[in-house]
């Protein structure tokens, strides 16, 4: 494939003769952004992609080891049913590997550990009240779920029912038992980062609907399961090779960095995009971000009420990571699995984050919602002694042996300000829900809240991008 060359200059501050001009300005150079410029370029669009950070990638971010080897800190696995993000890693030679899951999985519930044989559900060894609670429970979000139109869930049936009420208040409707609801709390953190009274019912079920394979709705179990479901695979090298490579494609003059834009302008049938590193001229824009974000990017003339009014409402999970490395993976020879599910500490989801071919061990642990809050102003060091508190909690005093912890804190990232994901709650969908992809004039919005799959994840990103692309080549 060959991409058009875009010469471009350094911004002038001010719009002169000289403002480039582009088919498509796009905002932010995350995978929806990239996503959006591969397919403006495969057919023949002019573009410029002005990205805040001084690298591509968004989200997904590899951190290198001083002994070799990559971690992620941000997105990491891939599932078989994400197909645009597996596309993309084959279109650009990356190859997955199955993420560690033999052996067994350690349960830490009021002080006390269990291991358990891994599940599909990942349900852990509780009474056997709190477990056909459980069962019941999935088994009526999932069937709810189903019934969600993913497309425009605020035509779904009782969408307002739905939409008035947390997540929460459905949750403790439904379950009586405490291991019973701590499972599931446990799980909304690890797939949101939000605790289960922010998001909207309606919200949770539109996620978990769009987790499917193309021939049927999503579950909870798509959304949390390891082999066949979201955790099931890893990229070698790591994801943001999937940033990375597809931008050096696409053309590094093309590709702005530490370009944040504040100011998007139309005049003369025409979008002046002003940012600190270039201004440029383009007939259509993509905003490739969350709403939270985006809402931080002046419009004249200003965007309707309605979108704004969107993305005042839509805050992102708080999330953080924590990888601890050794030198090799030491629990798997214990029997275990390196997963996670704990009711205290700093860490209540793990996962083994080390490498295929084992050159060193890595155990990840999230950091989700409230307990995130708690550290966003603690220093890195105070950060640190909490997450080994947690991990040595959970897998024993062998964690000792750790030579470096790598903590990656998306809360305070200037262009994140938090993850995986933008939520919705009460109400959003219902009363703002069609503002989230509508373009304005020639406005576009991608980003990974925008897709009609997978949202949250890669693969939403992707396809936010693919369609984007379609939506503004129809004018062409
Ligand atoms: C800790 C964590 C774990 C995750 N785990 C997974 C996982 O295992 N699997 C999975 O599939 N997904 C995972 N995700 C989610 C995944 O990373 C995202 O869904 C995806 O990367 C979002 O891509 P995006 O392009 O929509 O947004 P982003 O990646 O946020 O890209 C937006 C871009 O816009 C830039 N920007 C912001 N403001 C401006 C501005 N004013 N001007 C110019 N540029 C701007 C930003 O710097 C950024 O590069 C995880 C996310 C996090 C944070």
């Amino acid at each position: 494939m060959r991409f058009p060359q875009v010469p471009l200059i350094a911004s002038l501050g001010i719009f002169s003769a000289a403002t480039p001009h582009v088919d498509v300005a796009i905002i932010g150079g995350g995978l929806s952004g990239l996503a959006t410029a591969k397919d403006l370029a495969s057919a023949g669009k002019t573009f410029a992609v002005l990205e805040a950070r001084d690298r591509v990638g968004g989200r997904v971010l590899n951190q290198d080891l001083p002994g070799g080897g990559v971690e992620e800190l941000g997105a990491q696995f891939v599932g078989p049913s994400q197909y645009r993000a597996l596309a993309l890693a084959s279109e650009l030679g990356l190859k997955t590997y199955k993420t560690y899951n033999t052996g067994n999985s350690t349960f830490l519930r009021n002080g006390t550990i269990s291991h358990y044989a891994e599940n599909d559900e990942r349900i852990p060894p509780v009474g056997k009240e709190s477990l056909l609670e459980l069962a019941n429970f999935i088994g009526e979000f999932n069937e709810m779920a189903s019934k969600v139109n993913v497309e425009s869930p605020w035509k779904s049936p009782n969408a307002t029912a739905l939409d008035s009420i947390t997540l929460g208040s459905y949750v403790k409707s439904a379950i009586s038992t405490a291991d019973a609801r701590m499972i599931i709390e446990n799980a909304i953190s690890a797939i949101l980062s939000t605790e289960v009274q922010e998001p909207s019912l309606l919200f949770m079920l539109w996620y978990t609907a769009g987790a499917g394979n193309g021939t049927r709705p999503g579950t909870l179990q798509d959304l949390v399961g390891t082999t066949g479901f979201a955790q099931d695979s890893r990229i070698y090298g790591g994801t943001h090779l999937l940033a990375t490579r597809l931008a050096k494609k696409l053309g590094t003059e093309n590709i702005h960095l530490q370009a944040p834009v504040h100011q998007v302008t139309f005049e003369n049938g025409l979008y002046t995009v002003k940012s600190d590193a270039v201004t440029v001229r383009a007939k259509h824009v993509v905003v490739a971000m969350s709403p939270p974000l985006a809402s931080r990017i002046s419009f004249s003339p200003l965007l309707p009420a309605g979108r704004d009014q969107l993305s005042q409402r839509m805050p992102m999970g708080a999330i953080g990571k924590a990888i601890a490395i050794f030198p090799k993976p030491w629990w798997r020879e214990q029997g275990l699995n390196g997963q996670a599910l704990s009711d205290t500490g700093v860490i209540r989801t793990t996962f083994d984050s080390s490498p295929a071919n084992s050159s060193h061990g890595a155990l990840m642990g999230f950091i989700e919602a409230d307990q995130m809050r708690k550290l966003d102003a603690l220093t890195e060091d105070e950060v640190k002694v909490q997450v080994k508190e947690s991990l040595t909690a959970l897998f024993g005093s062998q964690v000792e042996s750790l030579t470096d912890i790598l903590i990656q804190r998306w809360d305070l990232e200037e262009f994140s300000r938090g993850g995986p994901v933008a939520y919705g709650p009460p109400g959003l969908l219902t009363q703002y829900g069609p503002y989230l992809r509508s373009p304005v004039g020639n406005i576009h919005f991608a980003g990974t809240e925008t897709a009609l799959g997978w949202a949250g994840y890669m693969d939403g990103a992707i396809s936010s991008g693919e369609r984007t692309a379609a939506e503004i080549l129809k004018d062409f």
